[in-house]
């Protein structure tokens, strides 16, 4: 049967689901969820109350005898928490640096990408999203290292493998079933992008999964897709830092490394302009200093996006 891409709930396994909404787009999501009885465990919430509101009658629909006791958040990224006020009966889980860093990145940290003095392909990018009325709600659960939740009578395992994608990421494992929902640490169909680093923690976060013997892999954007997605990201992501290390040790800036980046071999992924950011963050970690920074690297991600578009019409 071949893997869901389509936007909506799809059931993977018994008892078992996934919540797309069709792009890899930046603030498009995945959901998971998990049942098993009349109890429910939901694999993050997503960027507005809107979207967030859209998953919950599409789970009151198709799966509608379930309460939510639990939510995992993946990781700190608005789009996959800032929806939580709409479950908040639930035990809400993250692991502790998630959840402190959750402190400081509630829906006040778009303001200024939404200002009129931003770049307008910048401001483009986040004005789909309309961010009103959310109340910044935190996990009450925190934990290091791995934790085993009981759903009904179901195991599922929750399991850190930040920092890599951002610092505090983590995986559910649903080990009767076979399914991964991996947070942002996967991303199919597209560049996925590398913000706290370092780069090898993501790629060990692949050989994470690929240990969990999983044949059903729901990324954090993008189809649901299964181990050889895993390989992919992994390939990209060692491609990325062995390509943005000898660029470093040659002494071009991140935007030469990243116009002479591979793209033919990764053709089939969108968002190309994103590997700027992964490029970048392999610097940030070689020079060790703080440089160069996430809001420098999204301008220049902007101007590939641009120079990228021109060698395609060219
Ligand atoms: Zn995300």
């Amino acid at each position: 049967m071949p893997h869901p891409h389509t936007p909506g709930l799809h059931r993977l396994a018994d008892e078992t689901y996934a919540y797309l909404q069709g792009t890899c787009a930046t603030g498009y999501s995945n959901a998971g969820l998990v049942c098993s009885g009349d109890e429910a465990l939901l694999v993050d919430t997503l960027y507005t109350l809107g979207q967030t509101r859209q998953l919950l009658s599409a789970i009151a629909e198709s799966v509608p005898a379930v309460d939510i006791c639990w939510v995992v958040n993946t990781h700190h990224d608005g789009d996959h928490w800032w929806g939580n006020q709409l479950v908040a009966d639930a035990l809400i889980v993250s692991s502790t640096s998630a959840a402190q860093t959750m402190r400081h990145a509630g829906p006040e940290t778009v303001v200024p990408f939404l200002s009129p003095d931003t770049d307008p392909r910048l401001r483009a990018i986040l004005e789909p999203f309309d961010f009103a009325g959310i109340t910044p709600t935190y996990p009450t659960i925190t934990f290091d290292g791995e934790l085993e939740l009981t759903v009904g009578r179901r195991i599922v395992r929750v399991i850190e493998v930040g920092p890599a994608h951002t610092i505090g990421d983590v995986i559910i494992h649903v080990p009767d079933q076979g399914v991964v929902y991996a947070g942002d640490v996967q991303v199919f169909g597209g560049h996925g992008v590398v913000h706290s680093g370092p780069i090898d923690h993501c790629i060990r976060a692949c050989d994470t999964i690929l240990e969990l013997d999983a044949d059903t892999i729901v990324p954090g954007h993008g189809p649901v897709g299964g181990k050889p997605e895993v390989i992919r990201v992994r390939d990209y992501l060692e491609r990325v830092r062995d390509h943005a290390t000898a660029a470093h040790q040659r002494g071009q800036s991140p935007a030469e490394a990243a116009r002479e980046f591979g793209f033919a071999e990764f053709a089939d992924l969108e968002f190309a302009e994103r590997v700027i950011l992964n490029i970048g963050a392999v610097y940030r970690e070689i020079n060790g200093d703080g440089t160069p920074g996430a809001g420098q690297l999204l301008h220049q991600m902007v101007d590939l996006e641009e120079s990228l578009k021109t060698r395609v019409s060219a």
